[in-house]
């Protein structure tokens, strides 16, 4: 049996917001279409639809961390899209965080790219004043096709004036790459399309995770039926690799692989200064005999 969350209910956040309070702003995603998410499609036994959260509920979410002292922790604001909600709207949550609990040292919340476009410069500014720090952006891939097929909602070209809109208004950016979206097919397209655009955006951050195909997820018929094929864990790497390989000299991005579905654990707080470190460690575990026969995880849970 499938049960209905309610928006109040947390369903998902970033592993670096593990240790943080976790606020829910709204609940399931107004998109839902993406071919490879099935965050609100069922996968842990829920759903969840898509709602913006009564701003007195949430106001009152955030006396009761005040009351209980939890100052002094990084505040995500969840849901999938919490930017989706009017400005005004999050401009009285951030602002209330910000009265009501101390020292706070990150204010953050994922952002579809569809809703930074509908948002002007000045709304962004006003978050940014508010003290919204980051949002983390799933960008997946810079490939037109991939993107397209997958249902991501978004081009390369979208991505790129979202991504340049939000760091224009001084909130900082972390972006997700996923490893592997282009299956066998579209490797190469995966790997020359999101360098090409994370050169363009040259975000604060980005951030690498592999594809795991979930069940209830579209994709997963498309890989049980043998029409999309999984990279192994070694094309995974030369996947990243190449992506770190085919970035521009601009790119000053901080990038992780901080995520269970990775296949190396690689960091640097400013890829321009460690690129060829990155790419020689990556060709260290690349060559080793062993990677070649690591089985994949196929997670299907996170
Ligand atoms: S990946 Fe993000 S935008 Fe796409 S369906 Fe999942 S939660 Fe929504």
């Amino acid at each position: 049996m499938v049960v209905k969350l309610p928006p109040s209910q947390i369903v998902i956040r970033p592993p670096v917001e593990a240790y943080s309070v976790l606020i829910a702003v709204t609940g399931g995603c107004n998109w839902n279409q993406c071919r490879f998410c099935g965050t609100y499609k069922g996968i842990y036994g829920s759903t969840q639809d898509y709602a913006i959260r009564p701003l007195e509920n949430i106001l009152k979410d955030i006396d009761i961390y005040a009351e209980k002292n939890y100052h002094g922790y990084p505040v995500f604001l969840a849901g999938g899209n919490p930017t989706s909600a009017p400005t005004e709207y999050l401009v009285k949550i951030i602002e209330y965080v910000r009265l009501r609990m101390k020292n706070v040292p990150r204010i953050s919340c994922y952002a579809k790219a569809l809703d930074i476009l509908r948002k002007t410069d000045e709304e962004l500014k006003q978050l940014a004043e508010a003290g919204l720090d980051i949002v983390y952006m799933g960008l997946e891939s810079g490939s037109s096709k991939i993107l397209r097929i997958m249902h991501k909602g978004t081009t390369p070209k979208s991505m790129i004036i979202a991504g340049k809109k939000v760091l224009k208004s001084g909130i900082k950016l972390s972006l997700y790459v996923m490893l592997g979206l282009g299956g066998k097919k579209l490797s190469e397209d995966h790997v020359k399309g999101t360098a090409r655009v994370l050169t363009e955006i040259n975000s604060t951050i980005f951030r690498f995770r592999t594809l795991n195909i979930m069940p209830n997820t579209p994709l997963w018929g498309d890989w049980k039926s043998g029409d999309f094929e999984l990279l192994s864990p070694l094309e995974c790497l030369i996947e990243e690799r190449d992506i770190i390989k085919g970035l521009g000299e601009n790119v000053t991005s901080q990038v992780f692989n901080d995520h269970v579905s990775n296949y190396c654990g690689i960091e640097s707080s400013n890829i321009k200064i460690d690129r060829a470190a990155f790419i020689n460690t990556l060709n260290s575990y690349i060559n080793d005999p062993k990677i070649k026969n690591l089985p994949r995880k196929n997670l299907t849970q996170m």
